[in-house]
């Protein structure tokens, strides 16, 4: 009897601790996102990123949440381990649950899997020769109740810092979702920052001041609005882009704009909120911000307009946010920037119509324009390109500049770009290769060379005497010839020592000419053993099983680049 009280003590005890938790992380959802969650952490969430952060290629898809390396990860709803994955780089150890009502949540950067989780996904990589193992169990196999653990948090993969970085998506598609929708966090009261105003041209018959292409204003304050310090003088087809900094209450990071709307005379003519971003559109940050203002001097300016093939489910149906302005002609212009919980900074500023605004200098005719929507054809007597009509978001003007490359090249140097415009979709490229070693061709790759001089393998197949990859950036190609193994070097020890007291994995530091190693073997007294690669710190770490302590052990260690090139290292020692 004393017995079944306690545990009825205790069960009213645990309930009344549930309740407490769940009040504390009340929803805030629409009826859309009808999933009831709970705290990954089960305890008062701090956030270092989130939902739509301007990264470079992409947006941020989830929340970054503040944790320890170690601290439990629960699953916010009930529902089956879907997939898990554990790679190199990008979200290192990461878990997928699917929910009911087609939500699923994403949990990455893990340190460990749950114990259960661990030893299968551990079966699967001593199977496998690749760093990067994926896999999807059988809904009953790993069936979670909301709260049930999942796993420790960490910092692998991409990632400098421990921190879940946690995710909500539609199963059926992924469309990533933000997490605000699900998750509560400590209320928030303070506006959007705002830095600077881009005033831009939006075509060669139009122009902003006079001379320049675009210009920056500061802004100030003006009773309970920003104005912008300077006069706008404009004339044609005008476009507006913001630098903004969130902040929420009581955090010392910056954080990303959630919505704007603009408005002209008083009419709205654009708008949009970052609630839903397709993992395939992702790419489309190129077009979401001034890409030449980020590429030239990593300024991160929202744009306040829709380019014609941008199409992100972001933006209202309000209008693409260009201003057309007429000689003498006055715009009133209002822009809301607000974040998630509504906290709203407004500028207001006018744009008067002068002919002379217009741009002075005379343009050189385009030789090889450009289409958005189309399919682009590029051919030149020993290089090609070839576009989808999914290629750019705006038109623009190609250039094009051969130059010869030395002996090591299978190739000319092509040098392909545009006036800072980004590529959407892949393009396909080919260049007629010279000289090349029939028996040399498996080693044969495009590369690009990056702007500090290295060398980066785009792939590459031989076609009737061109070599050809699709690419995702302009830039300088040739065709190269890749026959340097990966470079190992020992970490936790050196090949002269003869016994080790190695905690937990056997490390090395591994590098290629190209960055690219995909594969290996690692094998301990002939046993294949599980080896990590840890990209970010150009790492390999080789399991070491507890029973192999104190024995004379050969290590035998073979890494393959993207290319079959491989680095081998063998060595005996004696465990301590
Ligand atoms: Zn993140």
């Amino acid at each position: 009897m004393y017995k079944h009280k306690t545990a009825f003590k205790l069960i009213i005890l645990f309930f009344f601790n549930m309740f407490l938790t769940l009040s504390v992380f009340a929803q805030n959802n629409s009826k859309k996102y009808n999933l009831k969650c709970s705290s990954p952490l089960k305890k008062t969430m701090s956030l270092s990123g989130d939902f739509g952060e301007i990264r470079s290629d992409h947006f941020h898809m989830g929340a970054d949440i503040r944790l320890r390396t170690g601290q439990p990860v629960y699953a916010v709803a009930d529902g089956y381990l879907y997939r898990y994955k554990t790679e190199p780089g990008g979200y290192g150890n990461v878990l997928y649950i699917n929910h009911k009502d087609g939500f699923r949540s994403v949990y990455c950067h893990l340190n460990r899997f749950r114990e259960d989780i661990h030893n299968y996904v551990r079966k699967e990589q001593l199977k496998s020769d690749k760093f990067k193992v994926e896999g999807y169990p059988a809904p009953e196999i790993f069936p979670v109740k909301k709260g049930d653990l999942i796993g420790f948090g960490g910092n692998t993969g991409y990632s400098f810092g421990p921190h879940l970085h946690f995710e909500m998506r539609y199963s059926k598609n992924d469309v990533a979702i933000n997490p605000y929708h699900f998750l509560s966090f400590p209320q928030d009261y303070r506006k959007p920052e705002v830095r600077a105003l881009l005033v831009k041209s939006a075509d060669e018959n139009s122009g902003v001041n006079g001379k320049e292409q675009a210009t920056i204003y500061k802004l100030r304050a003006s009773k309970n609005h920003l104005i912008p310090t300077g006069r706008i003088e404009a004339f044609g087809r005008v476009k507006l882009s913001v630098m903004t900094v969130d902040r929420r209450s009581n955090q010392h990071n910056s954080y990303a704009l959630y919505g704007a709307r603009l408005f002209v005379n008083n009419s709205l003519i654009f708008e949009f909120k970052k609630d839903e971003i397709p993992f395939e559109k992702t790419r489309c940050i190129n077009s979401f911000i001034d890409y030449k203002e980020y590429k030239k001097a990593r300024k991160k300016f929202t744009n306040l307009y829709r380019e014609k093939n941008n199409n992100l489910a972001i933006y209202g149906d309000f209008g693409d946010g260009y201003i057309d302005i007429k000689n003498n002609e006055k715009k009133k212009i209002r822009i809301e920037l607000f974040d998630f919980n509504g906290n709203t900074t407004t500028v207001k500023f006018l744009i008067s119509g002068k002919l002379s605004a217009k741009k002075k200098e005379t343009v050189e005719a385009c030789k090889h324009k450009m289409y958005a929507g189309k399919n682009n054809y590029f051919i030149q007597d020993d290089f090609r390109l070839m576009t989808s009509e999914n290629a750019f978001y705006d038109d623009f003007c190609l250039h094009y500049k051969k130059q010869i490359a030395n002996d090591d090249f299978f190739s000319d140097w092509h040098n392909v770009w545009g006036d800072f415009t980004p590529i959407h979709e892949g393009v396909d490229i080919a260049i007629r290769t010279k000289n090349i070693d029939e028996n040399l061709l498996p080693k044969t790759c495009i590369v690009r060379k990056k702007s500090d001089g290295e060398l980066v393998n785009v792939g590459g197949k031989l076609l009737n005497g061109f070599m050809t990859a699709k690419v995702s950036s302009f830039g300088k190609y040739a065709v190269y010839l890749d026959t340097i193994p990966p470079h190992l070097t020992p970490k936790n020890f050196s090949a002269k020592t003869k016994s080790y007291n190695l905690k937990k994995y056997i490390k090395f530091k591994v590098e290629d000419n190209m960055s690219k190693v995909v594969a290996y073997k690692a094998m301990l007294n002939g046993e294949k053993t599980v080896a990590h690669y840890d990209l970010k710190n150009d790492l390999i770490n080789i399991e070491v099983p507890a029973q192999i302590k104190y024995k004379d052990v050969n290590l035998h260690l073979e890494v393959f680049d993207a290319k079959g090139n491989v680095a081998v290292y063998n060595h005996t020692f004696k465990m301590e």
